[in-house]
């Protein structure tokens, strides 16, 4: 058993640094990986946010998409947010002509689905595995031009749904009982960015969730 998984960040594109800094501080050897051979050498890898249609253009540019596919198939855990919860999902609603995904997650998931009056915002959530911990808090999240799961297959656990209110307290406008985060077996996706909040805990639940599986 690795107790320091080495994890991949894809950086094509989107906020690699921050998950960098995540993985680190949840135990996690984190590496760049933006061809093949490093691919090749990871126990697991992070799909960042980002733009999931530029992300695919990227992907196919680079010749990894086909790779990637098969490592997902093969049993790479994987672990999406937001732009990487859209490459992780079987079904795309409002994506562009010809956006492909990675797949692997037995689920449907909107694009941009909170619409142009909400472009951001904040709330507190209980995930999973998380703040239902002995002593969990609620986490802190932050959408940004978020995706949210409309439809999942039965083998996907729901680990996170939108809240009826905001952190400021504030009646949320759009998506109150969505979906924002989940687990379909070695793959996770959240809608929010837990990378850029200083909050740790999601990405440690995926470092644990690597450790099981090396
Ligand atoms: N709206 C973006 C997309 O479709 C996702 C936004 C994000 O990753 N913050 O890819």
């Amino acid at each position: 058993m690795t107790t320091r998984p080495t994890i991949g960040v894809l950086a094509l594109q989107g906020d690699v640094r921050e998950h960098v800094r995540a993985l680190e501080a949840a135990g996690a050897r984190p590496v760049p990986v933006r061809r093949r051979s490093e691919l090749d050498a990871v126990d697991a890898l992070v799909l960042p946010g980002g733009e999931s249609t530029t992300i695919d253009k990227l992907l196919r540019i680079v010749e990894l998409d086909e790779p990637l596919r098969a490592a997902v198939r093969g049993g790479l855990p994987v672990y999406g947010s937001c732009a990487g919860m859209i490459l992780l999902a079987d079904r795309i609603e409002g994506g562009i002509e010809g956006q492909r995904t990675l797949g692997g997650m037995d689920v449907t998931v909107r694009r941009n689905a909170f619409g142009r009056q909400v472009d951001s915002f904040e709330a507190d959530l209980d995930v999973a595995g998380i703040s239902d911990a002995p002593g969990g808090e609620p986490v802190r999240t932050v959408f940004i031009r978020a995706p949210w799961i409309e439809q999942v297959g039965p083998q996907v656990e729901v680990l996170a749904r939108i809240p009826a209110r905001a952190t400021d307290g504030s009646p949320v406008a759009v998506g109150a009982g969505k979906i924002v985060a989940a687990r379909h077996g070695r793959l996770l996706a959240t809608s929010f960015h837990p990378e850029i909040t200083g909050d740790a805990r999601v990405h440690a639940l995926f470092v644990n969730l690597v450790r099981e599986q090396v």
